[in-house]
């Protein structure tokens, strides 16, 4: 499947060295406690985490993809990577992902260790779905996504800027979850658009992610953006004792009112007819769980793509400017230092962004410098901002009116590897359709599981997932729902 950077230890030490290293240095710790102890101070032991490659772990490279990072080992954890750790969660690898999370298929990631097969024509090695090896995982965190969905590891980060973690999710089956942004440091996370990206959690179960986001949610001193507002105490033991009330036919979500975004359900050509199958069954299935099920009006569901993509590619040509082929460690073939030396610094500079960073990123970074340039400014990314707001204001004022919205996660299943209309990048952009505005208003949204589809060519199936969305800070709500709904 691919699901796994190869080689990605610094000095080519082995994974499973290392992972046993971990373990037995977990195993003497939990030795010393009492089963008391270990509850509290370990309570994620063992849990074996997968990480996309754009999240900083001590000692491990971190090159998000990208040949431009292709030697980088950061000297630390994420926060999120040290919080799980902290609990007990051994990190078994790092995990395939679209250059700088820029994609939807984990196809545009420069890999193959060294990054150079891209830019020698090799066939890519990029993540495929674990439901069928001929379709893509999704992306940009379609390597977490294919690891838990094959089980080769417990639950896995990933990172959602536009969907990230939902649309993976989805293709493979599995529970992908948002948070509010803020709700989680992004400190140790490789910047894409920074006002839109999420570390987000990945795992066979709605509790598995759950568990996660109890241990990783919180304010930290080295994210300014992250937020003091506490989760629910307790969230997963508190929300799963509820979920073992009632039983068969019982109906432990009476009276929640869910509002399914109708622009999402038109028959357009858009959206999927098996995924709006998947739609109406889970609105059946939320009715006999006690929903009360109304289709609700976003008008501007739809400005939120373009809106998402200017807002995205702005932010994206200003982080992405560090990557010159000096600062970070790359294997770029010439060394950069001694071509600095030849020719002025800003034509090595021209020279090495040209074959370090693949076409997705370039193509962003040309964007953005477009829609921030003198003249362009005002027409396209001071518009996009105001759309922004309409957007995150339309979906407040439906959320001030129902618990939680409803839209599917992507409007088709995985697409085909072979699909050669991926390739005209405004086709994959519009896939994205569904989660983008999620991140626009910064609310918290979780994908999950509801149905499997005929795949229309291989008599096989595949998965297909719905989005829950809440309010501000209501992760506790959209868990609750999505749980008694998976
Ligand atoms: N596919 C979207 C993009 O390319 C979302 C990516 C993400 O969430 N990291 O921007």
């Amino acid at each position: 499947l691919r699901s796994f950077m190869p080689n990605p230890l610094a000095g080519g030490a082995s994974v499973s060295e290392r992972v046993l290293e971990e373990a037995r240095g977990l195993d003497r710790r939990l030795k010393s406690l009492t089963a008391a102890e270990r509850r509290t101070r370990f309570p994620l032991a063992g849990v074996c985490l997968a990480v996309k490659d754009n999240i900083c772990v001590k000692g491990w490279k971190a090159t998000a993809g990208s040949m431009s990072l292709s030697d980088y080992v950061p000297p630390q954890d994420a926060t999120v990577v040290e919080a799980l750790k902290r609990k007990g969660c051994l990190v078994v690898g790092k995990t395939l992902c679209d250059e700088f999370g820029m994609g939807s298929t984990t196809e545009s990631s420069a890999s193959q260790g060294d990054g150079r097969a891209h830019a020698q024509g090799q066939e890519p090695w990029s993540t495929r779905n674990p439901w069928d090896v001929l379709r893509v995982p999704g992306g940009s965190s379609g390597g977490s996504a294919a690891a838990v969905s094959a089980r080769q590891c417990t639950v896995a980060l990933g990172t959602d800027t536009g969907g990230s973690v939902r649309q993976p999710a989805s293709f493979c089956g599995v529970v992908g979850l948002k948070p509010t942004y803020g709700r989680v440091s992004r400190f140790g996370i490789i910047a894409y658009a920074s006002s839109l990206d999420v570390p987000g959690c990945m795992g066979p179960t709605v509790s598995d992610c759950a568990a996660m986001l109890d241990h990783i949610a919180g304010q930290d001193p080295l994210d300014a953006s992250s937020a003091a507002t506490p989760l629910p105490p307790s969230l997963p033991a508190g929300y799963l004792h509820q979920a073992t009330e009632g039983g068969e036919g019982a109906r432990p979500l009476e009276g929640l009112r869910v509002g399914v975004v109708a622009q999402t359900m038109q028959e357009d050509g858009r959206l999927d007819d098996r995924v709006l199958g998947v739609m109406n069954d889970s609105l059946d299935k939320l009715r006999e769980l006690g929903c009360v099920v109304e289709m609700v009006d976003v008008p501007t569901f739809d400005l939120g793509l373009p809106a998402y993509y200017i807002t995205a590619a702005s932010e994206a040509s200003s982080n992405l400017s560090r990557y010159d082929g000096l600062r970070y460690p790359n294997k770029g073939g010439d060394s950069s230092q001694s071509k600095a030396l030849d020719a002025s610094l800003m034509e090595a500079i021209s020279g090495n962004r040209g074959h370090l960073l693949g076409d997705e990123p370039l193509r962003r970074i040309l964007m953005g410098t477009y829609t921030l340039s003198e003249g362009y400014g005002d027409a396209l990314y001071k518009k996009a901002q105001v759309v922004r707001k309409k957007v995150q204001g339309d979906m407040l004022a439906q959320l001030g009116k129902h618990d939680v919205l409803l839209t599917p996660t992507a409007p088709t299943p995985a697409y085909r590897a072979d699909d050669k209309s991926l390739l005209d990048p405004l086709q994959m952009y519009l896939g994205d359709v569904m989660t983008v505005n999620v991140n626009l208003a910064g609310f918290p949204a979780i994908s999950v599981p509801a149905g499997l589809v005929d795949d229309q060519d291989g008599g096989g199936k595949l998965p297909v997932g719905v989005q829950f969305i809440g309010g501000p800070f209501e992760e506790a709500k959209i868990l609750r729902v999505a749980h008694f709904f998976e």
